[in-house]
């Protein structure tokens, strides 16, 4: 595996490759890999002659310093991650590589999405997801681009951000990958206390029998289930549940037959904060 911390040399090998007419695959990442990640960069290694992940902690999407500060780091253990999965090249820059001295998000217009859900809690997050994978798009050119149902109103921005700005490459979004026990892989787990790691699959338990509900009462009535569920729960805290249309992200009012629905969950174990969702069915 090839690793760069520079752009410029990054840019001319993957030039280089694009010349012999290979196709790029390209999995950003923050690090602290999981088989989440690992189940894209296998994704991407099936449809493309060249893999590359980034590792990088973006400050600018990260609305709380000490969420950036104990921000999990496993550089050494990454790397040794990639080398068993074959990944061609890892890009793993400083922060003044990519900001230059300029720690600042650009401003996006994402046509609503960023208002919404992740977007009402996290004060800057979009932009500052924008900034990056726009940034590291240009830098890495990819064909493809590969990114988790597990955040799936960022997928939906991303999607958004290449459609608005006409850059050249496909958005594949890849199923949420889970432990035995439903919880969603995440890069925050490893941060659990074991109580709290016990706790948190109720989550996904939860989700799940809210899909069922769905399919016989209102939208209303499940999140008031949601919500009551979790008042009742001593370690997780509920800081949302919604249910909303696919594409729109727009929370439902009354359910319509041709539209697509996922329910949206964010919970804090502790100070650690857990997100997920699940599609939903009608019938
Ligand atoms: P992160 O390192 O958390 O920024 O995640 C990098 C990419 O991996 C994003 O596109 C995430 O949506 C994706 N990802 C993170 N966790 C999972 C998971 N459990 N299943 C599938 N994709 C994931």
């Amino acid at each position: 595996m090839k690793v760069f911390t520079e752009k410029q040399p990054l840019k001319a090998h993957l030039s280089s490759k694009k010349i012999e007419n290979k196709s790029i695959g390209f999995v950003p990442t923050m690090g602290a890999l999981h088989k989440g990640h690992l189940s894209l960069i296998e994704e991407a290694k099936k449809k493309n002659d060249l893999v590359v992940v980034s590792i990088f902690v973006n400050p600018t999407q990260f609305d709380k310093e000490e969420d950036l500060v104990n921000y999990p780091k496993t550089l050494d253990k990454d790397k040794k991650m990639l080398e068993s999965i074959d990944c061609d090249v890892l890009f793993y820059p400083s922060v003044n590589e990519i900001y230059n001295n300029n720690i600042s998000s650009d401003s996006f217009d994402f046509d609503g999405l960023e208002f919404k859900m992740e977007g009402k809690f996290r004060d800057g997050h979009f932009n500052g997801v924008g900034t990056i994978v726009k940034t590291l798009f240009e830098i890495v050119n990819p064909d493809v681009a590969y990114f988790g149902q597990k955040d799936f109103q960022q997928l939906q921005i991303i999607k958004k951000m290449v459609k608005k700005h006409n850059l050249k490459l496909k958005i594949k979004g890849c199923p949420i990958y889970r432990e035995d026990d439903g919880l969603a892989m995440s890069s925050r787990n490893v941060r659990l206390s074991s109580s709290l790691r016990e706790a948190a699959p109720f989550i996904y338990k939860t989700l799940k029998k809210a899909r069922k509900k769905f399919k016989t009462k209102s939208a209303e009535k499940v999140v008031s289930w949601v919500e009551k569920e979790f008042k009742e729960h001593s370690l997780l805290k509920l800081e949302y549940f919604t249910i909303a249309e696919e594409k729109t992200l727009e929370t439902i009012i009354t359910k319509e037959s041709d539209k697509k629905y996922r329910a949206f969950i964010a919970v804090f174990a502790g100070d650690i904060r857990l997100i997920d969702n699940i599609k939903l069915k009608q019938s």
